[in-house]
């Protein structure tokens, strides 16, 4: 114990407790609301609709709750317990070099795996199966488990291994080199996502409906918006939550509606829906987010670049034999617990965006189509619309339901 392993134990404690409280006030405010459905949403959701939101998001909080405090656990059995020690130790079976830190990797990769593993099938076959929004069969769940696993290895592996590699050979300035790798990696991950990706899946169709489709080419060329394609994908294979995104860049942008998302929203919501998306072009949130990522990723690459020889960053964490593989896990471990307390500003900074595409999508489509199609959604998805406050301020990315209605209906 140094005082690195102090200063990442109250860090490690505080995000904790921090979370465990949040979760306990939003559970609160939820129950305490759960027999009145707000005035703003009286006449278009019901109490019963209103009571299984509720019934739905403590389900939900309650498994993240104690999945948390099992990470906890699983964090410091990896650190003080020896466990990553421990599996450093089995990876010396490997040569030295790039292949043990690989194997290293791997070894933490498949534990973590098997710690979310039952939180995963409680999810999607207790509680999404008990508010029925499951539709995949076990069978449906080991071949998705089976194929992100090898997709995993797949771009992961050479990606670690090009990695290490860097960290080994390129000296004190690796991490710049490791930056700009990271950067290309998520360019191209971005570039064959739709086409390469996503198809292994979902299955996508071209849109059919051609009322739809010429309402929807009508707002595009409103909005001066070229896109390669609409396309809708079989979203009810697994999950009844509906959705619409864009993905791709450049000329290979596509619209991808989810089958549920249609089967529910009239032609006019979905266009509202749809506007909303384009704001988030239309307004460069793309690109502001994608750019804060990249300086993000390159202020921790540079702080990885800066503890990885220092003896103090390892001791701390009761590994005794450093190498590059075993600073990258570490890293990864310690930095959630630190950047936790910086969250109310991300989900900030995304709310703002929101409320700008709502009103985009105000001004180009219909504000009244899009309260109609949010309400739809909030219902059809059981989502709450009483969460508490301070919890919304940490964790939420859109807007709380009556603040966004509230805000639509004024423009
Ligand atoms: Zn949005």
């Amino acid at each position: 114990m140094n005082a690195f392993s102090m200063i990442f134990l109250l860090a490690l404690v505080l995000a904790a407790a921090t979370r465990l409280w949040l979760d306990a006030r939003h559970f609160n405010h939820v129950r305490r609301h759960h027999d009145a459905v707000p005035a703003e949403f009286a006449g278009t959701i019901s109490l019963e609709s209103h009571r299984r939101a509720a019934d739905y998001t403590c389900a939900k909080i309650q498994l993240g709750a104690f999945s948390a405090a099992f990470e906890v656990l699983v964090v410091l059995a990896l650190t003080f317990g020896g466990g990553l020690q421990w599996l450093r130790d089995i990876a010396a079976v490997a040569p030295a070099g790039v292949l043990r830190g690989l194997l290293l990797i791997v070894l933490v990769g498949l534990v973590m795996t098997l710690v979310e593993l039952p939180f995963g099938l409680y999810r999607t076959f207790r509680i999404e199966e008990r508010f029925g929004f499951n539709k995949m069969t076990p069978r449906l769940y080991w071949i998705d488990f089976a194929k992100g696993l090898a997709l995993a290895a797949a771009l992961g592996l050479p990606l670690a291994a090009a990695v290490l590699w860097l960290m080994e050979k390129m000296g004190e300035y690796w991490w710049l080199y490791a930056w700009v790798l990271w950067m290309v990696f998520n360019l191209f991950m971005l570039a064959v996502y739709p086409t390469w990706i996503a198809p292994l899946f979902n299955k996508f169709t071209p849109m059919d409906n051609p009322e739809l489709k010429e309402r929807i080419e009508r707002l595009l060329a409103r909005c001066g918006f070229k896109v390669a394609g609409l396309v809708v994908m079989d979203g009810s294979l697994r999950s009844s939550h509906g959705n619409a995104y864009f993905t791709g860049f450049g000329k290979t942008k596509r619209i991808v509606f989810f089958d549920t998302l249609l089967e529910r929203l009239t032609p006019q919501e979905v266009e509202a829906v749809l506007a909303h998306e384009l704001g988030h072009f239309k307004l460069r949130h793309v690109i502001k987010r994608i750019a804060w990522a990249f300086a993000v990723s390159f202020v921790f690459l540079w702080a990885l670049g800066f503890v990885m020889d220092k003896p103090w960053f390892y001791a701390g964490l009761n590994v005794s034999t450093p190498s590059t593989a075993m600073a990258l896990i570490l890293f990864f471990i310690v930095v959630p617990n630190f950047t936790f307390m910086f969250q109310p500003l991300a989900a900030m900074y995304s709310r703002r965006h929101e409320f700008e595409a709502d009103h985009y999508a105000a001004q180009n489509a219909s504000a009244t189509d899009l309260v109609s199609a949010l309400t739809k959604l909030y219902k059809d998805n059981a989502s709450t619309l009483t969460p508490d406050p301070l919890y919304s301020a940490f964790h939420d990315s859109h807007p709380p339901a009556l603040a966004r209605i509230g805000r639509l209906q004024h423009t």
